[in-house]
């Protein structure tokens, strides 16, 4: 699903669970948390982007415990995020070149997760003008319409700044394409803790250490980074309001969630086919459309041999699972 801006904030009153969040944006008041050890024993997963309701606070050494997990409104489980909602999918134009198959990847990765996305597609100011058409006239027949940016020009920024405000995003694309140097131009100058070489976070505007062999390991509703996890997540405040969830290390969809029959949701080609044939529809209503009698989905559109190619990787994985 294309993702529309968010609307424009409307002045209700915040709920009992709103009122526990940390304060959005700058001037949000960050605390090192443990996990309090029945919750543990419970298994209930603390992930980055819960809500918390934390209790036992030193605000001098801004130190706390987690006591419970409030309900979350979303999952994803790799990376494993909570209260996500909305996706950012970034590609470059050049160094490297888009490459039609891994970003169809991605979008299928992000689309099976049910919300929104935004699809950028960086270094604009690396190719001519012909070049950012093409890519308009082909991704508007796949079914998205991209945001050109630079983060060299800074060009695309603003409108970029606009699609994440007050939305919790996942920012996903394969290496190099500028993920990190988009987040630094978008993330508040609020500094998150960072992890030092002997294992303690250095925390910015404390100017201290912490080290603590409980945290170790665990997600920490601080930084989200554990000492021995190569594949970190962390949730950056928003300059405009709103989070970024990094995730360096999963830079391949694992299309997890993806099945058979859910993989042409991920299609906005086939949706867009299925919906023009309502009522009527496919003859068998469990069609895959790969030539079944009966089908509407024909083969005439780019991306088909994905699709293809998708379901055989799919089928492979559930025969074995
Ligand atoms: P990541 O692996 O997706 O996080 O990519 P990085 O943010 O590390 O960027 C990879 C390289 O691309 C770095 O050398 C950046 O300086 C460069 N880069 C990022 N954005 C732009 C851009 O808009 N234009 C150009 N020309 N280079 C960029
Ligand atoms: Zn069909």
């Amino acid at each position: 699903v294309q993702s529309t801006p968010p609307p424009e904030e409307e002045d209700s009153g915040a709920s009992e669970m709103e009122n526990t969040h940390i304060p959005e944006g700058s001037g949000g008041i960050e605390l090192l948390c443990v996990v309090r050890a029945v919750l543990k024993k419970i298994k209930r997963r603390v992930l980055v982007g819960d809500r918390v309701l934390v209790g036992s606070i030193d605000w001098v050494d801004r130190r706390g415990m987690i006591e419970n997990v409030f309900p979350r409104k979303s999952e994803i489980p790799d990376p494993p995020i909570a209260n996500a909602d909305h996706f950012l999918v970034v590609f470059s134009l050049d160094q490297p070149k888009v490459e039609p198959y891994s970003l169809t990847r991605f979008l299928v990765e992000a689309e099976s997760a049910g919300f929104p996305l935004t699809l950028a597609l960086n270094k604009c100011e690396l190719v001519r003008d012909e070049v950012l058409v093409e890519w308009k006239t082909r991704l508007r027949q796949w079914g998205y319409i991209p945001i050109f940016c630079s983060v060299e020009s800074k060009r695309g920024l603003d409108s970029l700044a606009f699609y994440l405000r007050d939305r919790t995003t996942v920012i996903v694309g394969p290496s190099g394409v500028g993920k990190s140097s988009l987040i630094n131009a978008l993330r508040s100058t609020d500094q998150t803790p960072t992890l030092m070489e002997d294992g303690s976070l250095f925390d910015h505007i404390s100017g201290s250490k912490w080290f603590d062999e409980q945290r170790v390991g665990e997600v920490s509703a601080r930084s989200g980074r554990g000492k021995h996890t190569t594949r970190n997540v962390s949730l950056l405040p928003l300059a405009g309001g709103g989070y970024l969830a990094d995730t360096p290390g999963f830079s391949q969809p694992s299309l997890m969630k993806v099945t058979k029959q859910t993989l042409a949701q991920a299609f906005p080609e086939i949706q867009k086919k299925l919906e023009a044939n309502k009522p009527k529809g496919c003859t068998f209503n469990n069609c895959l459309h790969i030539g079944e009698p009966g089908c509407v989905v024909n083969g005439d559109w780019e991306r088909y041999p994905y699709y293809f190619q998708l379901l055989d990787e799919i089928k492979v994985r559930e025969e074995f699972q």
